[in-house]
């Protein structure tokens, strides 16, 4: 589980988007000689909320809870706690998977059952865990959400997107496919789901979740390796 480091707003890995332009990174459109684009704003740089300055929520240790300052995110150095050193994890991008689930040419998605962004669909997923691959999260937090197992068919792309408490979110966003037809959610997360055909897929979404979608409806998923990973 991801330390909730700032005093403003939730970091909810599921449907944060507010302060950062959300962007797909990986994989670049083979053959443009493009490879890897990153986006001009990005993480927590661009929110304003931590460059040296006063500004913006005040840190905390992740250990103690003693208070840490701000660091100076733009030069890469973190904020130090007196006892527990610097405290890297509080200007790192938070990992996240998520999964587009497809069966039969339609897509599996849940509608949230909290804030923020409730009532909303969305994409399932969530934080990966310390130690966790990207892969096993993502099936781990289908489980959670859904009561179902999934098979990893492809990458989809990787997303730097931000939270509800303007918390850089790196988001690994697969395609799957799986046996279940019919979920048993976890209420306390989704209130619902439903498979849509592609013309049928929801405009309004939780974050930028539309865009996983998009990217889905242009086929830009790639294989995976033969190792899974
Ligand atoms: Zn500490």
């Amino acid at each position: 589980m991801f330390v909730v480091v700032a005093m403003t707003g939730s970091l909810d890995c599921d449907a944060g988007e507010t302060g950062v332009d959300g962007a797909r990174i990986l994989p670049a459109p083979l053959g443009t000689g493009q490879g890897i684009s990153v986006p001009e704003a990005q993480g927590a740089a661009a929110t304003g909320a931590a460059s040296g300055s006063t500004v913006g929520p005040m840190w905390f240790c992740d250990e103690c809870g003693a208070s840490v300052g701000h660091g100076n995110v733009l030069a890469g150095e973190p904020p130090g706690c007196l006892e527990h050193g610097p405290r890297w994890r509080l200007i790192r991008n938070a990992p996240c998977a998520g999964v587009v689930i497809v069966k039969d040419d339609r897509v599996l998605l849940s509608r949230r059952a909290k804030p923020p962004f409730e009532g909303y669909w969305e994409v399932p997923g969530g934080f990966v865990e310390r130690g966790e691959h990207p892969t096993q999260a993502a099936r781990r937090e289908v489980l959670e959400e859904l009561g179902i197992d999934v098979v990893l068919t492809g990458l989809l792309g990787i997303y730097l997107e931000s939270s509800s408490g303007d918390e850089p979110l790196q988001v690994t966003v697969y395609e799957a496919t799986t046996e279940a037809t019919e979920p048993s959610p976890d209420p306390t997360e989704v209130s619902g789901w439903a498979w849509f055909t592609r013309e049928d897929l929801p405009t309004e979404m939780a974050g930028r979740h539309r865009l996983r979608l998009d990217d889905w409806l242009a086929g830009r998923t790639v294989p995976l390796p033969a190792d899974g990973l």
